[in-house]
């Protein structure tokens, strides 16, 4: 095992709360989730493959993924910051200004600043270019206005990073621009929605008329859309659902299989090897997208591919788990019984829609990857 694995694996150990924190998706979890990342942070383990100076440790991308494997096999919580750290920091490593890492990293670093994604709009979903919401010029900035939906943990969230339209009489895909706001600005009102699980961590977000410095633009005014695209190969590529997550459930899979199988049941533990074996391919896959980064090539639309096989994967392996268990997947408490499975489940099924519909995935797969006729 490498040094640096060893060091994260015994860290967690000692670390990782023995009880389960409160869900994330309630106000009481949301701080206890924005504890942890704050003892992570201060090991220096919250964003290992940032530089030094923002908190990290200049690890490499197989770094990175080495703490992921070795996160997901602890049971470590969930990553209240991951929008922020996954999502928006790789936009700002890629096309924010030095003031804007200096300003915005280390704070989201240390999950002192959680950020939300406001992208998606009541109309304007998997055709992301419909949006509404508009930034008209003001004195020194823009001012805000229209509503934005889905946005994960904005219920709790401190600042958010959306996309608005700048300029109305641009071809859709022109004229947007991608801007920071402030959560609790004045004209933010922040409507939390209640999920199937019954935690509020989603939201909607209307704005009226709410004043962002021109500071807080990130890239060129005009060019929202091409600076969002490179955020959302980043999601549905390799930052938001590493390898790991899988591979530590199929081992759990396993574990339940040996407990609970019944060995003359070949249907069943064909669906687990597969489930198992799905873990390691798209393991595999990621290292070795991971290797092609380091040499210098760049994540496009092929992180499509990895975003329909991993939400698929994760449907079937929890789909598998939930039929090992029958009755007692829907109880907690219960000898044998293990609540975890049905959350996973649930949580699951929107794999298939958020980064981008599967169905949406598929067409840029057959267009821009296979070349087949629109
Ligand atoms: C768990 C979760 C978290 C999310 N978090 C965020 C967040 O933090 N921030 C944010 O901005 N958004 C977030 N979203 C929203 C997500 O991005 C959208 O739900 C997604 O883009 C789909 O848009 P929609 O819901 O409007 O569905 P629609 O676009 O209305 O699609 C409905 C159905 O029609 C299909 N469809 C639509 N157009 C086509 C087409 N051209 N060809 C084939 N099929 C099509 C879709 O695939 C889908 O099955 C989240 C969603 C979920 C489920």
């Amino acid at each position: 095992m490498n040094e640096f694995r060893a060091e994260v694996r015994d860290w967690l150990a000692a670390h990782v709360p023995a009880q389960p924190l409160p869900t994330v998706d309630t106000a009481a979890g949301f701080a206890a989730h924005r504890g942890w990342e704050r003892e992570l942070a201060a090991a220096r383990l919250s964003v290992v493959s940032w530089p030094p100076e923002y908190g990290g440790r200049g690890a490499s991308l197989l770094d990175w993924l080495v703490f992921e494997e070795e996160y997901y096999a602890a049971a470590a919580p969930v990553r209240v910051g991951q929008n922020g750290l996954f999502l928006l920091a790789p936009t700002l490593f890629a096309h924010g200004t030095t003031e804007q890492r200096d300003r915005l990293l280390p704070p989201m670093a240390r999950a002192d600043e959680v950020w939300a994604q406001a992208w998606s709009e009541p109309g304007a979903g998997s055709d992301l270019a419909a949006i509404r919401a508009t930034a008209a010029r003001a004195d020194g900035g823009w001012l805000l206005s229209g509503t934005k939906t889905w946005s994960t943990r904005a219920a709790f969230a401190d600042r958010a990073f959306g996309l608005f339209r700048s300029d109305p009489g641009a071809e859709r895909h022109r004229g947007l621009t991608y801007l920071l706001f402030d959560l609790r600005a004045e004209g933010v009102t922040v409507r939390p929605i209640r999920q199937l699980g019954g935690g509020t961590g989603f939201a909607e977000i209307f704005l009226d008329g709410v004043f962002v410095p021109d500071a807080d633009v990130v890239g060129v005014p005009g060019e929202g859309w091409r600076i969002a695209m490179s955020t959302a190969s980043h999601e549905r590529g390799l930052s938001l659902r590493s390898p790991g997550r899988f591979t530590a459930a199929a081992a759990r899979l396993v574990e339940l299989w040996r407990r609970a199988g019944d060995p003359a049941d070949t249907a069943m533990a064909n669906r687990v090897v597969d489930a198992w074996i799905g873990a390691q391919a798209y393991r595999r896959h990621t290292f070795e997208t991971a290797a092609r980064l380091a040499d210098g090539g760049t994540l496009g639309a092929e992180s499509s591919l990895g975003k329909v096989f991993w939400s698929e994967l994760d449907v079937a392996l929890h789909e598998t788990a939930l039929d090992l268990l029958g009755p007692l997947a829907e109880v907690d408490g219960l000898p044998g019984a293990d609540g975890r499975w049905l959350d996973g489940y649930l949580f699951a099924l929107a794999g298939p829609i958020y980064a981008g519909t599967n169905e949406i995935q598929r067409t840029v797969i057959a267009e821009r990857l296979l070349g087949l006729p629109r």
